[in-house]
């Protein structure tokens, strides 16, 4: 396959990245990541959009403007024949000389197979695991994955899909996706701590009734219906955390209406 890396499209084996890039010897770095339906970027702008904003806030200088991103995007996609996979760009950090400072970043952009999860979790759901913690500079999409990896052996040892973040008793998200709860008919959604996702940005379209607000913990686990949205999961119900069932312990109708409603939205966008 082909990725865009440095200033040029290459061989994506051929890809190469300095060993003191910050990246990787602090975890300091952006990306985003937005899949292909139909051989078209989904939602491109507001991807594109992201990242230059993550960019923005760390720091880096990224060399090229939202256009010619797309122009770059849209010749990898052709050249990597990408009918329906993901594209992740990432920014590094640089090298710097004190091995600590924000530098010249080098941009990559990759075209990778993207699976969703089985059909059987979308008709059952799925657990989340939670756990006390607080993303820092949260709206950023940076590199640093570190604590949900970390956790992540823990969710297959328990038959969890991943994790749900709280702290002070406030929810914020789960590892790589945002989480909407729906009690007595009423949808909410948090939005402190968290990333703002492009797919939950699309689930508020969907559902402009959608209180945006502060939710507990406690006030998680008695919701009636849960679901967690992200490009690489769309909606994912959630029908359990920890040990505790959510509602009746089934999908939800409202879930299950939005679920098909993206469906037909992506399909509106491609068609
Ligand atoms: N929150 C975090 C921390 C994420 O990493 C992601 C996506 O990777 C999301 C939320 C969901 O965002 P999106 O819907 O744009 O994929």
């Amino acid at each position: 396959s082909f990725c865009f890396a440095k200033n040029e499209i290459i061989d994506s084996n051929l890809a190469q990245i300095h060993p003191m890039d910050i990246t990787l010897i602090r975890g300091y770095g952006i990306f985003d990541f937005f899949r292909t339906s139909n051989y078209i970027p989904l939602f491109l702008s507001d991807y594109l959009d992201r990242f230059i904003r993550s960019a923005e806030k760390t720091h880096l200088k990224l060399k090229y403007t939202k256009t010619e991103l797309r122009e770059i995007i849209l010749d990898l996609i052709q050249k990597n024949d990408l009918q329906n996979g993901g594209v992740r760009m990432l920014l590094t950090g640089g090298v710097s000389a004190n091995h600590f400072s924000p530098a010249d970043g080098d941009l990559f952009i990759f075209c990778e197979e993207l699976l969703f999860p089985e059909k059987e979790k979308y008709e059952k759901g799925v657990k989340l695991l939670s756990a006390e913690h607080v993303r820092m500079i949260a709206d950023i999409k940076t590199t640093n994955y570190a604590f949900p990896v970390w956790l992540s052996p823990s969710w297959k040892e328990n038959g969890a899909e991943d994790v749900i973040y709280h702290f002070n008793g406030v929810v914020s998200e789960s590892s790589r996706s945002n989480i909407f709860m729906v009690k007595n008919g009423s949808i909410s959604t948090p939005n402190n701590h968290i990333l703002h996702g492009i797919t939950r940005k699309r689930v508020l379209e969907l559902a402009p009734e959608c209180n945006i607000r502060s939710i507990t913990f406690e006030e998680l686990l008695d919701a009636d219906e849960l679901f967690i949205t992200s490009t690489t999961k769309k909606i994912l119900p959630i029908t359990v955390i920890d040990k505790q069932k959510i509602g009746d312990g089934k999908v939800g109708e409202i879930t299950k209406k939005l679920m098909a409603d993206f469906v037909d939205m992506e399909v509106k966008h491609t068609s």
